[in-house]
């Protein structure tokens, strides 16, 4: 893809001195990402500072047929945020917490906000934006929403797809589209901020969003279990909905061999438990009254431990222990780094069939490739299950790695046959699409196309990624 210097030239007439930048040492960070898979290059970093000036540049790129790759905080886990010759337009620029208003339980923030500045500003007027992830001090809520997140605390708030009450965004004519509402009703026809929302910048920039804010709750309760079966772990996560009411606010699911990957990778990271168990459960329960929570969670875990459901459990009992917890959980995936990496895979089944599709896809796993490491760990309580395989110990790593998409192919047609995504939460980018090809029905990807070639006929946006 080469840019003709006649609109390298209109861009940066656009946006001015400050909105752009052809330095390849300040470009490098950004052309490549957390697991350092993708090297990309442009010629141009848009750095815009309004949405006038996004808007600005947009129009200026189509008329030219220039193609653009939207960045965020660069932390999605695909690829989708790297360009590979289009100009790339970062949005972290775009900093200003607009409003919070309480009485609307909601905030609108701009695109270049952090999730956990946004979380920020919702809990200095006392109200809770739940969104959570390990990347949220860098992620921002444009990526956030254009990957449509996930994260540890979907089980009671949702996905960011339930948390985005209006957007604003620049569409692929450089048009405006203002639909930063409010409102928890509105049914006036087809809902365009909902296509913009994980649609991985292939449909327009997301500027700001109002967001949807909660209220804080007043006692909340972290528990570390212990557990011979994911199956277990299935059971232990109906009990708890069932007792605390919709209470149960993550449900975080670890392998030991996951657990031994992070006592021995990570500083400052400790055993969580005395025994040490096949299965670990990471709960977090809160409730809107003083001590409920707490409450609540000693029940569970007394009653769990008498009928045989859990073998061991240790219940926080302060904000140092909570965070130790935490920590194990948000590093099974830096902790897998030293061991070499592996084939991953971010899958979503039924919560009724996760134990059985984690002892299939095991078991296949191992006939294809005997003495595999399985780190699976998640979000069981959604569903969602980052499977991921590791070089037998002593194993060949560059064959092992040569072998993932015939190993991936093996565990994405058992997630097919329960029903499940090959995506959960991190959407499709430049790693997936093609695989996706094969579980999406033609139906699916045609009516994808046809809306895509509607809004953007010259697919300027993010060209290489999604179909
Ligand atoms: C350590 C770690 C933990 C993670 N945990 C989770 C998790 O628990 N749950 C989960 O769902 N994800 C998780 N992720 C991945 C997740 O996709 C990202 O963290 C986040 O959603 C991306 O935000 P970002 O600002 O970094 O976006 P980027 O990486 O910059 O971009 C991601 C995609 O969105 C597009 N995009 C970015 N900004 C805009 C915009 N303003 N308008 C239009 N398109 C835009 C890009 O083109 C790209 O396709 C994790 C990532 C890391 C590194």
């Amino acid at each position: 893809m080469v840019i003709s210097s006649i609109a390298l030239a209109a861009l940066k007439s656009a946006l001015g001195p400050g909105g752009w930048t052809e330095d390849p040492a300040e470009i490098a960070p950004w052309l490549t990402e957390w697991r350092n898979r993708w090297h990309g290059h442009t010629p141009l970093m848009l750095t815009p500072r309004s949405t006038e000036q996004v808007a600005a540049a947009v129009r200026v790129c189509a008329a030219h047929r220039v193609a653009i790759v939207p960045q965020g905080g660069d932390t999605g886990l695909v690829g989708g945020q790297i360009p590979y010759g289009e100009v790339l337009l970062s949005t972290r620029w775009l900093r200003a917490v607009r409003d919070v208003t309480p009485l609307d339980d909601a905030m609108t923030v701009e695109a270049g906000v952090t999730l956990l500045e946004a979380q920020q500003a919702a809990a200095a007027a006392d109200r809770l934006f739940p969104l959570s992830l390990a990347a949220e001090g860098t992620a921002t809520i444009g990526g956030v929403i254009s990957t449509n997140a996930g994260g540890t605390a979907v089980i009671r708030y949702g996905v960011m797809r339930d948390l985005v009450l209006g957007l604003e965004a620049v569409m692929p004519n450089g048009e405006v589209f203002n639909g930063l509402k409010r409102l928890r009703k509105d049914n006036t026809g087809y809902d365009l901020k909902q296509l913009l929302i994980g649609a991985e910048g292939t449909l327009g920039i997301v500027t700001a969003a109002t967001l949807k804010l909660f209220p804080v709750m007043r006692s909340r309760a972290t528990a570390m279990v212990g557990l011979e079966s994911a199956h277990a772990a299935v059971q232990l996560l109906a009990r708890a909905k069932a007792e605390t009411g919709g209470g149960v606010e993550a449900f975080e699911l670890m392998k030991r061999i996951g657990m031994e990957f992070v006592l021995r990778n990570i500083p400052d990271s400790r055993e969580p438990l005395e025994a040490t168990p096949a299965w670990y459960v990471l709960i977090e329960m809160v409730s809107g009254e003083p001590g409920a929570a707490e409450a609540g969670m000693e029940r569970l875990l007394t009653h769990a431990f008498e009928t045989g459901l859990i073998t061991d459990a240790a219940i926080a009992q302060n904000d140092a222990q909570r965070a130790a917890f935490w920590k194990v959980r948000e590093e099974q995936s830096a902790a897998q780094k030293p061991e070499g990496g592996g084939w991953k895979h971010d899958v979503s089944v039924p919560v009724s069939r996760i134990a059985d599709f984690l002892d299939e896809a095991t078991a296949a796993v191992e006939r294809f490739e005997p003495g595999a490491r399985v780190s699976a760990f998640g979000h069981v309580g959604d569903g969602n299950i980052h499977y991921d395989v590791l070089c037998p110990v002593g194993g060949d790593h560059p064959a092992f790695l040569a072998r993932w998409p015939e190993g991936s192919r093996i565990v994405h047609d058992i997630v097919a046959r329960y029903d499940g995504s090959i995506s959960a939460e991190h959407g499709l980018g430049r790693l997936k699409t093609d695989e996706a090809r094969r579980y999406k029905s033609p139906l699916e990807i045609q009516t994808m196309q046809a809306i895509r070639a509607a809004l953007d006929p010259h697919r300027i946006m993010n060209p290489g990624v999604l179909f």
